[in-house]
This record gives C-alpha cells, sequence and structure tokens, in this order.
C-alpha cells in the first residue's frame, strides 16, 4: 500500500479517536493483576465510572465488547421465557432483540420505522394492558446508532411508573455514554450498558454494566444460566480492586486517564461540545441539500448524524470513494440501511477543527463521486461553530444565536 501523510481521519461512529494521552497511558508495562499497584487500579477506576454513569451503585467492567454487557444484563436478571418488551429503533436494537430470542427469552418487539425513537406512549400503552405483570424487563437503545436517533429515556421511565408496572428498566448507552446527558439513578434505570471505544474515548475490549439494587435483588433469584457473565463473582473481588479472572489492566490505565479527562474538560462542557458538534453537522447537511435521517429535532443525536443520500447514488460507493481519496472513515449504513445512508461520528475526542476537516472531507466527497448536491455545507457549519459560546455559572457552555 502506498503511504498515506498526515493523520487519518476516523469518522466513524465508534470506535473513535484514542487521544494521544490515552495511548500513552496504555503504553506501560502490564502488572500483576493480584498485586497492590493493581489494587489501587481497580478501586480507582470502578469508583471514577460512577461519576460518568451517575450511580451510587455498582458498575462492573467486562474485558469485552458491547455486546457481551449486553448479554450480561439478560442472563444476570431474567428467567428462561421471561418477557421482554423492546422497541425496534434500529439495527442495534434489532440485534439485542435477537440475542434475547436466542437465550431462550419471549421478546415482543415493537415495530419501528427506524427514524424515530422509542416512543414512550407506545410503552406506556402496552405496559397497561400487562394486568399481570407478565412483562419482566423493558430494554432499549439511548442512542441507536444506526440512525443517529436518541430516545428520551427519563420520558420511557416515566411511562413506565405512570402505569405502576414492575418490569425491570435496560439501556444500551454504548454510544451516548460520555457524549451526552445521562443519569443511571436519576432516571431509574435498573441495568444501563456501555462500551470503552466511543464517547469513553478508549480503545474497544471493554463492556459495562451499571447496575441498581432492583437489578441485583434480581440477579440472586433468576434463573437463566451464566458463567463467564456472572455479577456476583465480579461484586464479591471488585471492593478489593480485583476481578474474578484476568481484566484488560492496559485498557484500564486508558480508562483512568479518559475519566480523568472527562472531568477535566467538565461532563457538562463535553455535553455541550457534542451538542454543538451535531448542529453543525446538520447545518452542513441540509446546506448541501441533503437528508438527515432522523426526523425529530427533539431526536437529534449528538454523537452522530446519519445522512439519508440521494437516490440512484450508492451511499458505501461515496464512502470508497472518500477513504480512498481523503483517507477519511465514515460509517456504513447497516441492516435495511445498506447503501441508502452513511454516517458521520461526531463522538470521542474531538475539537472543532477535526469537525471541519470531516465536514470538508464529506463535501469533496460528494464532488468527486458525482453526487448531486449543493456546495456550501462546510461554509454553513463553520456559521454554527463560529458563533459565540458562553460558559454559564453552572460551566455549561453552550452556542447563543447572534442576533
Ligand atoms: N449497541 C449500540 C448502540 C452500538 O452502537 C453497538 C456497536 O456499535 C453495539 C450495541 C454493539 O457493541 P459492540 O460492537 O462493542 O459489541
Amino acid at each position: 500500500m502506498t503511504r498515506r501523510p498526515g493523520r487519518h481521519f476516523l469518522q466513524i461512529p465508534g470506535p473513535t479517536n484514542v487521544p494521544d494521552r490515552v495511548l500513552r497511558a496504555i503504553d506501560r508495562p502490564t502488572i500483576d493483576h493480584r498485586g497492590p499497584e493493581f489494587a489501587q487500579l481497580g478501586k480507582h477506576v470502578l469508583e471514577g465510572l460512577r461519576t460518568i454513569f451517575k450511580t451510587s451503585g455498582r458498575v462492573i467492567i467486562f474485558p469485552s465488547s458491547g455486546t457481551g454487557a449486553w448479554e450480561a444484563a439478560l442472563v444476570n436478571t431474567l428467567s428462561p421465557a421471561d418477557k421482554v418488551l423492546m422497541y425496534e429503533t434500529g439495527h442495534f436494537a434489532t440485534l439485542w432483540q435477537t440475542m434475547a430470542k436466542r437465550l431462550g427469552l419471549d421478546v415482543e418487539f415493537l415495530p419501528g420505522d427506524w427514524r424515530h425513537g422509542v416512543d414512550p406512549a407506545q410503552i406506556e400503552a402496552r405496559l397497561a394492558a400487562d394486568r399481570d405483570h407478565a412483562i419482566k424487563a423493558v430494554a432499549v437503545v439511548h442512542n441507536e446508532t444506526s440512525t443517529g436517533v436518541t430516545s428520551r429515556i427519563p420520558e420511557i421511565r416515566k411511562a413506565i411508573d405512570s402505569v405502576r408496572h414492575p418490569a425491570l428498566f435496560f439501556v444500551d448507552t454504548i454510544s451516548s455514554l460520555g457524549s451526552m446527558e445521562y443519569q443511571h439513578d436519576a432516571w431509574g434505570v435498573d441495568v444501563t450498558v456501555a462500551g470503552s471505544q466511543k464517547g469513553l474515548m478508549l480503545p474497544p475490549g471493554l463492556g459495562f454494566n451499571a447496575v441498581s439494587e432492583r437489578a441485583l435483588a434480581a440477579s440472586k433469584t433468576n434463573r437463566m444460566k451464566r458463567s463467564y457473565w456472572d455479577w456476583d463473582d465480579m461484586l464479591k473481588s471488585n471492593p478489593a480492586g480485583f476481578f474474578p479472572y484476568t481484566p484488560a489492566t492496559n485498557l484500564l490505565y486508558g480508562l483512568r486517564e479518559a475519566i480523568a479527562m472527562l472531568h477535566e474538560e467538565g461532563l457538562e462542557n463535553v455535553f455541550a461540545r457534542h451538542r454543538r458538534h451535531g448542529a453543525a453537522t446538520r447545518a452542513a447537511v441540509e446546506a448541501w441539500g441533503l437528508e438527515v435521517l432522523a426526523l425529530d429535532p427533539r431526536e437529534y443525536s449528538a454523537s452522530l448524524t446519519a445522512v439519508l443520500f440521494t437516490k440512484n447514488y450508492d451511499a458505501d460507493h461515496f464512502r470508497d470513494l472518500t477513504l480512498e481519496r481523503y483517507d477519511l472513515s465514515l460509517g456504513t449504513g447497516l441492516g435495511k440501511l445498506k447503501g441508502k445512508i452513511f454516517r458521520i461520528g461526531h463522538l470521542g475526542d474531538l475539537n472543532d477543527l477535526m469537525l471541519m476537516g470531516t465536514l470538508a472531507g464529506v463535501e469533496m466527497g460528494l464532488h468527486a463521486a458525482g453526487v448531486p448536491y449543493r456546495p456550501g455545507g462546510v461554509q454553513a457549519a463553520m456559521g454554527v461553530l463560529t458563533q459565540p459560546v458562553v460558559t454559564s455559572r453552572l460551566g455549561k457552555s453552550e452556542v447563543v444565536p447572534v442576533s
């Protein structure tokens, strides 16, 4: 392969760019995972994660991808043939329900159009009709990475509460944690599922479950079989800073650094930065005359934007060209959206100029691929990013429109 000068632009919606600080933190000798130095590291990251999930409860770290953390949530809380209510927001919600079925759960999958998030009213209606409480869990994806649509978790919680339904509530935050507001405790979530490779700015390889007291209680009596994914083994070892089997030590060094970086910037500022980048990206898409896949502005994702491609043009051909010519990786369309959309990841360790470079790459790619578009997307995004940012008393920085 010929040498490509400069940095590759990894603008898929995860894995995201790993900052140099995290790479340097990982680049250290692996230590004895049963020794005193490791115990310090273990305790530090387990405690630090609570501040990211916003929980005073337990967070469990698996050496796994996010898919493993999905499985752990199900097998630690449910019993064979239990009814689970899920909602078809897109490809990842579909994969999670497929997993639940394979594990022998009885899934009811409310159909969706892949352009909207979970409809809290539908959840409420379904739970209201479930008078004998056959449904044991409601499981949803917070930010559907295949569509760029963010569901309104507090409203779904409210829907569950309004009919006083006792179902457990599981939320996948794989592409939202560390990029947008999320509160495990305050939002009444029983199991939050997450992964290392997106908002947490780490390489792939860690999966997380934040667990409520109710979920822990369920894990004491549920009947699904598990071994590797058993929370109990973790919960016994973790207080001393250890793990029941060999942990991903070097990723934990990176996690310690990433948590420090998120707090140095301030979580509110991190979330505001993601919202600004989402707004700038959507301004570009609109100016190009293309369509944002998400239809409801309340559900626009702050971590990625899915762009519906012009009919008769293959979005993957365009993506191939941006990679070949500009060394820019954009996200492919998944499942039934294959070839119809491309996705711009704007999450993780990203600044204004990295976003502008990305959008310039997209605009040049549209030109190179001969796609009908209007020039000016980059300019429109710049218009958003050059608006003044104010930092409020609460440390929240936000774009204020110029009057
Ligand atoms: N859920 C969501 C929302 C995702 O975006 C992904 C991966 O991109 C997954 C689940 C699956 O995670 P993993 O690929 O780490 O197993």
